[in-house]
């Protein structure tokens, strides 16, 4: 009896400090926001915090209303992309600047800061669409995979670093589940870069493994940070699709198309 009593009497002082303390939250984020400068021109941050508003809104961002938040739907896209398993596909921008160049830095120069950034831009995106209702909610969530050997050599990978911040940004709003290990990459594959689709398809053939015996959720949103072919998300796609899966929504930061 008295101990229900203390508990009643210490959840009530802990939702009085929750209230302290989100004020404080706030302000802090709103300092950190002021303190942080656009990583373009120098200038100080407002909602994301190394990207000015100005800037934000000079980005060469798709217009997804005229596509229904479906890269799939724009006729030219869709040539380029003619064999692709993914349901969906979700790019914020073509391959030019400045994501060519903040995607250089932080797959080259460490820049691994710039995660945040992107996964902020993409959570705002997802949140949009799927407010809009050109998106179902996914149930999980996976990056596309490296094999250990690349891993080992660049030390780490940088879709799994952009799907990290993004399920913190949208793993509880949504019951969305980031699942890092579910797709490995078991074989080796030689780089793709220059290759033909035919090629990279042929590269890819029994490249990954889906390391789950339970079934799985029928939507599934896979992240990486540039779509050239759409080969590897296609080759993942399948072995989803053979495990159960039937929908999948590619999202990549940029899509670097061909023409
Ligand atoms: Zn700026």
């Amino acid at each position: 009896m008295e101990l229900s009593i203390l508990g009643k009497k210490l959840s009530t002082h802990f939702s009085a400090c929750l209230h302290l303390i989100k004020p404080l939250e706030n302000t802090y984020q709103s300092l950190l926001l002021a303190m942080s400068s656009c990583d373009l021109c120098g200038s100080s941050c407002q909602h994301y915090r190394q990207l000015c508003d100005h800037c934000y809104h000079d980005l060469p961002l798709f217009n997804q209303d005229i596509i229904q938040g479906d890269l799939l739907n724009w006729p030219s896209i869709n040539k380029d992309l003619p064999k692709v398993v993914f349901d969906q596909l979700i790019c914020l921008a073509p391959h030019c600047a400045p994501f060519d160049g903040w995607l250089h830095q932080f797959k080259y120069l460490s820049r691994f800061e710039l995660a945040q950034l992107f996964a902020h831009l993409l959570a705002d995106k997802l949140n949009e669409l799927l407010m809009a209702g050109y998106m179902e909610k996914p149930q999980l969530m996976i990056a596309v995979p490296l094999h250990i050997s690349r891993l080992q050599h660049r030390g780490y990978n940088q879709a799994h670093l952009i799907a990290t911040k993004l399920a913190q940004r949208l793993a509880t709003k949504y019951a969305l589940k980031y699942e890092p290990q579910l797709v490995t990459r078991s074989k080796a594959t030689v780089t793709q870069v220059g290759k033909t689709g035919r090629q990279r398809r042929k590269n890819l053939q029994a490249a990954f493994t889906v390391n789950n015996t339970k079934s799985l959720p029928d939507h599934v949103m896979l992240i990486d940070d540039v779509v050239t072919t759409g080969a590897t998300a296609s080759e993942i796609s399948t072995l989803l699709k053979r495990h159960g899966v039937k929908h999948v929504t590619l999202v990549t930061l940029t899509l670097a198309m061909r023409r």
